[in-house]
């Protein structure tokens, strides 16, 4: 398998590092202390195509192949997880569901703006009862005439109170056990949306975390996505694509804890000696480097998967528990070599041992990719 990368990747590699260091850079900590959504980042990372990489240019997008999108959002990451999940949320999990499962008319409707980064989008499985277990959903869409609709409360929902529509997954059907999952696309001004209240979060402070409450949302019928009965089809489907983004956004985390890490190692001193020519520093910090790496050539390989049209649900899997997991690992080593400083707001490496927290938990925990992994290996054997 050859990672090395081509002309037109290695400049949209550079694009993307440049707009990630000179216009992210300088203003996402500001965002982060406000708890802010950072929208003028996204304005211009639509302006840049950014926000329409998974969308074919027949329907307005940049479409690239998932490891040249794959390179980008680690690119974000170095410099903000929290645009990086902006990012991939919108793109993989909104985007390209409905480009996989939406009718023409849906394509038409909601990707162009989307691509343009005139809507954004969000995807709300979880909910208050139910997160990796999705059977407990409570949500229920009962069709009515032309409409669904739709009651419950969706928890968790990244950029939820930000996003213009958002794929909501609610049970249909009979009662309990014969219901079936199925998808919606839900725009915010459907009546019966309501925003109701923001999560208060340990990190990805820009990345607004959201409580939807539906309460008699009245939803077009035209607006189901993948058929009645196709919820899970099409969360899975999504899920299993976006976690190569997760797994992506801490790839882009820990280069850039590796980079904190030896840049401080280099200019600290302890003993009249600079900290880095310590042996028990320079330990921690190649099995750093190590950790990095093979989190990347996994997440490669399954972006590469992706692309050869392969299966490739359990190496997503694998990539997403190994870089989440290590980015944790790394997070903790980094912020151990900035001793004392590490623990201060003033040290980015602060910030991204807090936000590396998440990303063992959120798009499935890391106890539900082994399952996932587990249960793969046992219909491949
Ligand atoms: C910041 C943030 C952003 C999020 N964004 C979104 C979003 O945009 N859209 C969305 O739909 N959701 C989102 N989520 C929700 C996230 O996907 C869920 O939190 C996650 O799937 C876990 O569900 P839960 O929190 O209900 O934990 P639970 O499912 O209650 O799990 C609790 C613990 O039990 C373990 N566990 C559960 N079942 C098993 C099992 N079968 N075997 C072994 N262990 C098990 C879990 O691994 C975990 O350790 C977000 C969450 C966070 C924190």
């Amino acid at each position: 398998m050859n990672f090395d990368l081509n002309e037109d990747q290695r400049l949209l590699l550079q694009l993307v590092r440049d707009f990630a260091r000179n216009e992210i850079g300088p203003k996402i900590a500001d965002y982060e202390s406000r708890h802010a959504f950072p929208t003028e980042i996204v304005r211009r990372m639509a302006e840049l195509g950014f926000l329409g990489m998974t969308v074919p240019a027949e329907y307005g997008g940049t479409r690239t192949d998932y490891l040249t999108l794959i390179i980008a959002l680690e690119e974000l990451s170095r410099v903000s997880p929290t645009v990086c999940l902006i990012t991939s949320v919108h793109a993989s999990l909104f985007c390209n569901s409905i480009l996989d499962f939406g009718t023409t008319e849906q394509k038409k409707k909601y990707l162009p703006p989307a691509a343009r980064g005139e809507i954004l989008g969000a995807f709300a499985l979880t909910e208050p009862g139910a997160g990796s277990d999705a059977t407990g959903l409570k949500t229920r869409a009962v069709r009515s005439g032309s409409e669904y609709i739709l009651n419950g409360t969706k928890a968790w929902v990244s950029t939820g109170s930000e996003a213009d529509a958002l794929i909501i997954i609610a049970k249909t059907g009979g009662e309990a056990e014969s219901a079936k999952l199925s998808a919606f696309i839900v725009e915010k001004d459907f009546p019966g949306f309501r925003v109701a209240r923001i999560e208060e979060k340990m990190g990805l402070h820009s990345s607004v975390t959201a409580e939807i409450s539906l309460e008699d949302c009245r939803v077009p019928a035209e607006n189901l996505l993948g058929g009645e009965g196709r919820g899970a089809a099409v969360a899975l489907h999504g899920l299993d694509g976006s976690r190569i983004g997760i797994a992506a956004q801490a790839v882009g985390l820990s280069q850039q804890a590796l980079e904190l890490a030896v840049r401080y190692a280099k200019q600290r001193e302890a003993f009249g000696k600079k900290i880095s020519e310590f042996q028990a520093i320079q330990v921690m910090i190649a099995d750093i480097a190590t950790l990095a790496e093979a989190s990347r050539l996994l997440t490669y390989k399954a972006a590469n998967y992706y692309d050869r049209g392969l299966s490739y649900s359990k190496e997503a899997a694998m990539a997403k528990l190994f870089a989440t997991e290590a980015a944790n690992k790394i997070a903790y080593l980094a912020l151990q070599i900035h001793g004392g400083y590490g623990y201060s707001k003033e040290y980015e490496i602060e910030r991204l041992y807090r936000d590396a927290r998440v990303m063992t938990i959120y798009e499935g925990t890391s106890e539900i990719q082994r399952l996932v992994i587990a249960r793969n290996l046992m219909k491949e054997t």
